[in-house]
């Protein structure tokens, strides 16, 4: 399986995270995303359904097309790619069709570095969403398959984000990243998926009277219950040797990330490059 090589690391990034569904990108990965931007890297997103079971009150083609265009101010707002691939919310599965359908944007994309969902989530989307970019990885370099979308010439380094699940392994951090800076905007972005963060998601956890009706006062409200609870501290049992709590003593906020055995392997040789502001810890 050919390794990316040095040289492709050593000029501007294609970032590529591939969620379940439209804010997942937002939630898991939205601080790092804007550490990459920072330094004038190209972030993508692709998410693997259009989302079109996310609420209680709309669905159907009014949904996917109201989340389609959250993702596109998203994508506006931050400057990135935003990908949705036309499938139903809550029915995916990691068929050759949608594998398929991953390679394409995959291939198009041509990313360094891609993110997605460990196998082992909550949401049966998440787990399909993780097999096929593991059912991809490999082939995204065989020639006869999607013979007429150019192959990649090299496999991608693919890492997992964050999750909070034991079985059969807890989450690993390989990488962490300090987001303290820009957890508002990573806020910001993530407020506009509006039919999400202050609709679906509050009606189905149950604290939908909590949301403040007034368009200024629900984003404070946000910034103060999203995210708050990504401290360093939880991973203090798993840190490697020379690191220490005191490392992490000014990050507020962070991502952390796993790495895959498929794709390209996240090394020594090849993590400062991927991940420039990252706390190595492997
Ligand atoms: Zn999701």
């Amino acid at each position: 399986m050919p390794d990316i090589p040095d040289k492709e690391l050593q000029g501007k990034l294609r970032i590529l995270f591939i969620g379940a569904h439209p804010d997942d990108a937002d939630i898991q990965f939205g601080g790092t995303a804007l550490r990459y931007l920072q330094l004038g890297h190209s972030v993508n997103y692709l998410t693997t359904t259009n989302g079109d079971a996310g609420h209680h009150l709309l669905g159907g083609g009014a949904l996917a097309q109201r989340r389609y265009n959250e993702t596109q101010a998203v994508a506006k707002y931050l400057g990135i790619n935003y990908f949705v691939l036309d499938n139903h919310d809550g029915e995916l599965q990691a068929t050759i069709e949608n594998r398929k359908q991953v390679i394409k944007v995959i291939r198009e994309v041509r990313p360094h570095l891609i993110v997605t969902h460990r196998p082992n989530d909550y949401h049966a989307d998440h787990r399909q969403t993780s097999l096929l970019v593991q059912d991809a990885a490999y082939l995204l370099c065989v020639p006869n398959v999607l013979p007429l979308t150019p192959r990649l010439e090299y496999n991608p380094v693919i890492v997992y984000h964050q999750d909070h699940f034991t079985k059969p392994e807890p989450f690993t951090p390989d990488v962490i990243v300090d987001i303290t800076d820009v957890i508002d905007r990573k806020i910001e972005a993530l407020s506009l998926h509006e039919s999400q963060v202050y609709e679906w998601i509050p009606f189905i956890e149950g604290f939908l009277d909590e949301v403040p009706t007034d368009t200024g006062e629900r984003l404070a409200w946000l910034k103060t219950m999203w995210g708050r609870t990504a401290l360093v501290t939880q991973f203090t049992s798993q840190l490697k040797p020379g690191l220490s709590s005191e490392t992490f003593k000014n990050v507020q906020f962070m991502e952390a990330f796993e790495r895959c055995e498929y794709g390209s392997r996240l090394t020594h040789a090849n993590v400062n490059q991927l991940f420039p502001f990252g706390v190595v810890n492997f």
